[in-house]
């Protein structure tokens, strides 16, 4: 007998974040601003929907067996979501990251039981990104049972977006959505959500997000920065450069400040891209006012930034 209530793994359990309207740090002339928290979701972040869908894609495809050897490199929470789900359907998988990135993230990837490799990011997080995705093409290149999903040209990470993130977001919002806002990585979340969204209400706006130290798609150069898991010096090749129409730049301190503020007014504990997000969020609500609807997402949870700025003065 199946009993509905109980999932078979953690896996089935995947997504369906809460949508939360913001009372308390939003004003009552703007636009009611609604985040989805991934922070809540399997892993503690948003990105565990796009290893789960890229791995079961590659299974699909016949690109990967129960031999392989998952090897991606990443700024950090793709890395988490692939050791989740490597230790879930048991591969074997190694996750290449700049030192740069926050010291849970190693221990959490660790601590799922895969492999680490780190590589030294000497203040340009762009070169060093490069160097973690050579490193995993070399291993490829020397190993056939390695598999490199590729999250920056892969497909099904934008895909986890469109089939669920996006249809999830409509689910929940009652009405129409007229602003969406989102940091870029990969590019998976702005282009998966920003499609089905903007198909939803052609007249919307959507803004791209970046952090003012790496903002490259605004003309800018790529520097370090605290804004972790966005700006990470890349175009990608599945950002759809068509879907934003404005670029919205954030000052570290500015990310800082409303990630707390988030803690503090809304009892929401996310990570430092979520304060990015909402920093955007709060200007574009402005320029939308009252009566109007801006989304965006929460990325992550604060739990995963404790050596980080963010909880410098706890
Ligand atoms: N914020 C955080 C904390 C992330 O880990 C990521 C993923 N790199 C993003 C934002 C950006 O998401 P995407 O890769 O879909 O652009």
């Amino acid at each position: 007998m199946v009993n509905k209530m109980i999932y078979e793994n953690i896996l089935e359990a995947l997504g369906h974040t809460p949508v939360i309207r913001l009372g308390k740090i939003n004003s009552p002339e703007n636009a009611e601003i609604l985040v989805k928290f991934e922070g809540l979701n399997v892993g503690g972040s948003i990105k565990t929907r796009t290893a789960y869908n890229m791995i079961c894609d590659a299974e699909e495809r016949g690109l990967i067996n129960k031999d392989t050897i998952i090897v991606e490199p990443t700024s950090g929470n793709q890395g988490i979501g692939l050791a989740l789900v490597g230790a879930v359907k048991g591969y074997r998988t190694i996750i290449i990251m700049p030192d740069s990135v926050s010291e849970e993230r190693r221990k959490l990837v660790r601590h799922y039981g895969a492999e680490v490799v780190l590589i030294h990011d000497a203040g340009n997080i762009g070169a060093c990104i490069e160097e973690c995705l050579q490193t995993a093409l070399r291993m490829a290149a020397e190993n056939p049972s390695v598999y490199v999903p590729q999250q920056f040209e892969n497909p099904a990470n934008p895909m986890a977006h469109r089939n669920h993130t996006a249809l999830e977001i409509l689910e929940q919002v009652d009405g129409p959505i007229h602003g969406f806002c989102s940091g870029i990585g990969t590019g998976g979340t702005i282009t998966g959500i920003g499609e089905v969204l903007k198909s939803k209400n052609p007249d919307m706006v959507i803004w791209a997000v970046e952090p003012e130290n790496a903002a490259i798609l605004a003309g800018g150069t790529i520097g370090t920065h605290l804004q972790m898991g966005i700006g990470d010096g890349v175009i990608p090749d599945i950002l759809n450069r068509e879907i934003y129409d404005d670029i919205y730049i954030v000052s570290d301190e500015e990310a800082l400040k409303t990630s707390r503020d988030l803690a503090r007014l809304e009892g929401i504990m996310c990570g430092i891209s979520s304060g990015t997000n909402v920093a955007a969020a709060l200007k574009l609500a402005g320029k939308l006012g009252r009566g109007k609807t801006v989304v965006t997402v929460l990325p992550d949870t604060a739990e995963r930034y404790f050596s980080t700025p963010l909880f410098e003065n706890e």
